[in-house]
């Protein structure tokens, strides 16, 4: 009776949710919402003929119902057990919570039931509310039976993808002579994961077709060479010729048809003989000859080239299919060292409930996680595993261990935060490989004061694409299940079927992702007879193909788009987490689409009226972020010692300078 498996796991974590929000019809959740938070469930004793009570997270078991006393003990609102005699001074705020030692917080502990004084609400600020409960209803759904994350195996993977990046650059060069195009790897493994049915939750290892047109498309861009937009003349002349010289010489070192090289060799001869006979030329006209050079020269290249670009995405592919394997022997052995039985999936619920969305619950026990130790360094914590050491702001430690707190049940003692932030921290500083402004531009995420809009005004409390250090609201889609899943997410946005709810989405830059988005969008919401609502934030990249943007702006559920201007208005930085706080925000060089997808009875509650949509727009405005943005700073004062995480946490140590 007592053993915890993956799907009560799953309905724990429901009530958790729902407990706020909805009472339960059945009689196991008859209960007060405070009670079925902490994991109290109700059953009937066929032996004794009476209810009893059971709770899932301590497998407490009693005749009578639990004291309502310590229901009235919210571990979520109040996580640390502290119910302080003394009232917050300004409203709560969470730093001054901060200090109180271990000793004071045991005393002053749920059980004190002579404490007449309401549980002090714990709030963090930071650009986000954690505080907004989510109004998403999906079908329950059962965990997933990827392996808990673990130090030793994050180390391996992204070992492993660190040395794909570097096949796939040395590759490109040696094979077709460019290097690789920018962030086009980091795009790979978003666009794989469209279309992945592998293990791996970084590494494709299953995907289908195995060339994967992404990449495929941007190493042909490149070819011969990578042209950039000349601003001068100057530039432009050397452009055309850059583009001649490689043209030619590619063609000759390749296996293509007679027809092929000729066309080639007459266009690149015309072209350097318009430049050397033409030293009036202006701007305009190198632009015009580039144009005409391409459209002759690009398709004969490209046949060229056809099977060697073909056979770099293919070879990048099994390599990642080959380390993918290995991983995966690893984490097999991994359990079986720590005597937990493998789960084969897929997992189903029988008679699944409509619950309010929760987040993704890992199917399998953890094994034990090692030891990963911190330093305070200045405003940031240095987490070290072996001799890998991440970084991040203390204030988004912080965030990490209030989601956590919020999300995950299976560590009331934060035993395993430090080691799971770690793998957390590894797993995105990996995918995002080098830290060039553009891939990190697929983690910049919109204004706070933008998020407090939507909430506001159109009752938004989740976003569809996040992570653990970019979110706003504490439900939302990401792209790593295995790793965010502590920390509230509730896994890709493409496996995620709500039935209501008001969305935010602003993608990263990534075609087929974002082809694949509106599909989905799409089929949800044509399921669904209750309100649904997307509202859709979409970056207009100069060179991104028009095919998913013609599908949005045709959809039926489309109910308005406007666009916000390039320069005006704001983006948070993708290394916000541990960036200075003088460089989160920038102004975005690229207009911004905002785009209203709602079923009619999302329409009817959530439509963009015109009132919203003023509102919506001001919003925008980049004054107002600003001053948000130091109001938060204001808030939060540099940490002291004491106030870093996890006091209560014996399996973590401070190496504190
Ligand atoms: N949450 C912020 C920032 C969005 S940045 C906002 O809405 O403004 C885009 C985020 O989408 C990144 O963190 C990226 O890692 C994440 N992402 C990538 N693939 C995803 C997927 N399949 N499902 C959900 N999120 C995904």
């Amino acid at each position: 009776m007592c053993a915890l498996s993956a799907d009560s796991c799953a309905e724990m974590s429901i009530c958790a949710t729902t407990a706020s929000n909805a009472a339960p019809a059945d009689p196991v959740h008859d209960l007060p919402a405070a009670l079925l938070q902490q994991g109290w469930r109700k059953f009937w004793s066929k032996r004794e003929k009476r209810p009893y009570f059971f709770n899932k997270v301590t497998n407490e078991s009693l005749w009578e119902m639990p004291s309502s006393t310590a229901a009235d003990c919210d571990p979520l609102r109040d996580p640390l057990g502290i119910q302080s005699p003394v009232a917050p001074t300004n409203g709560g705020g969470y730093q001054q919570q901060w200090p109180l030692r271990l000793a004071e917080k045991r005393s002053l502990s749920c059980d004190d039931s002579n404490s007449a004084v309401p549980a002090k609400k714990l709030i963090l600020s930071g650009p986000w509310d954690l505080e907004i409960a989510s109004n998403v209803v999906i079908w329950e759904r059962p965990g997933i039976v990827t392996p808990h994350c673990h130090p030793d195996i994050e180390l391996l993977r992204t070992s492993y993808l660190a040395k794909l990046r570097n096949q796939y650059f040395e590759l490109c060069h040696s094979r077709e002579a460019i290097e690789a195009p920018k962030d086009s790897f980091s795009r790979w493994l978003m666009e794989r994961k469209v279309v992945d049915k592998g293990s791996d939750s970084l590494l494709p290892s299953n995907c289908f077709p195995e060339v994967s047109r992404s990449m495929y498309n941007e190493i042909m861009n490149d070819i011969p060479v990578r042209l950039t937009r000349p601003k001068f003349c100057a530039e432009a002349r050397k452009q055309l010729a850059k583009y001649a010289e490689a043209a030619k010489k590619m063609i000759e070192s390749r296996n293509a048809s007679p027809e092929s090289r000729k066309i080639v060799k007459w266009s690149v001869e015309e072209a350097f003989q318009f430049i050397r006979g033409t030293p009036n030329a202006t701007f305009d006209d190198y632009e015009e000859r580039l144009i005409h050079l391409r459209s002759q020269c690009q398709p004969q290249l490209i046949e060229a080239a056809k099977k060697s670009v073909e056979g770099i995405c293919a070879k990048i592919y099994h390599l990642s299919c080959e380390y993918a394997k290995k991983v995966r022997e690893q984490e097999i052995e991994l359990l079986k060292a720590s005597n937990i039985q493998e789960i084969h999936g897929p997992l189903r619920i029988q008679n699944p409930k409509k619950v309010y969305c929760y987040p993704i619950q890992l199917a399998h026990s953890c094994p034990k996680l090692p030891l990963v130790h911190y330093l305070l360094d200045k405003e940031m914590v240095l987490l070290r595993y072996k001799d890998e050491i991440l970084r991040i702001r203390s204030q988004y430690l912080q965030k990490l261990e209030h989601l956590y707190r919020w999300s995950c049940l299976d560590d009331r003692k934060l035993e395993n935060f430090m080691s799971r932030a770690w793998c957390l921290l590894k797993r995105y500083n990996a995918f995002l490989g080098s830290n060039s402004p553009e891939a990190l531009s697929t983690q910049a995420s919109l204004p706070i004061t933008v998020f407090e809009c939507l909430h506001k005004h159109f009752d938004v409390t989740f976003e569809c694409f996040a992570s653990p250090l970019n979110c706003y609201f504490k439900q939302y889609c990401s792209a790593f299940g295995d790793t965010d899943s502590y920390f509230g997410s509730r896994g890709s946005v493409l496996n995620f079927f709500p039935i209501s709810g008001s969305f935010e989405a602003f993608p990263p830059y990534c075609e087929d992702l974002f082809e694949a988005t509106i599909d989905h969008f799409e089929r949800v919401l044509s399921n669904s007879e209750e309100p649904l609502s997307f509202i859709l934030f979409l970056q207009e990249y100069k060179d991104s193909s028009p095919r998913a943007l013609i599908k949005l702006e045709s959809s039926r559920f489309k109910r308005k788009q406007l666009t916000i201007e390039a320069f005006e208005y704001d983006l948070r930085s993708g290394t916000q987490h541990t960036c200075d706080v003088n460089q989160v925000l920038s102004k975005s060089s690229t207009s911004l689409m905002v785009i209203f997808l709602q079923n009619d009875a999302g329409f009817l509650r959530w439509g963009p009226t015109p009132q919203r949509i003023d509102a919506l727009l001001e919003s925008f405005k980049p004054v107002k972020e600003i001053i948000k943005e130091r109001e938060i700073t204001l808030l939060s004062p540099p940490p002291t010692p004491q106030s870093l995480p996890l006091t209560a946490n014996t399996s973590q140590s401070a190496e504190n300078a």
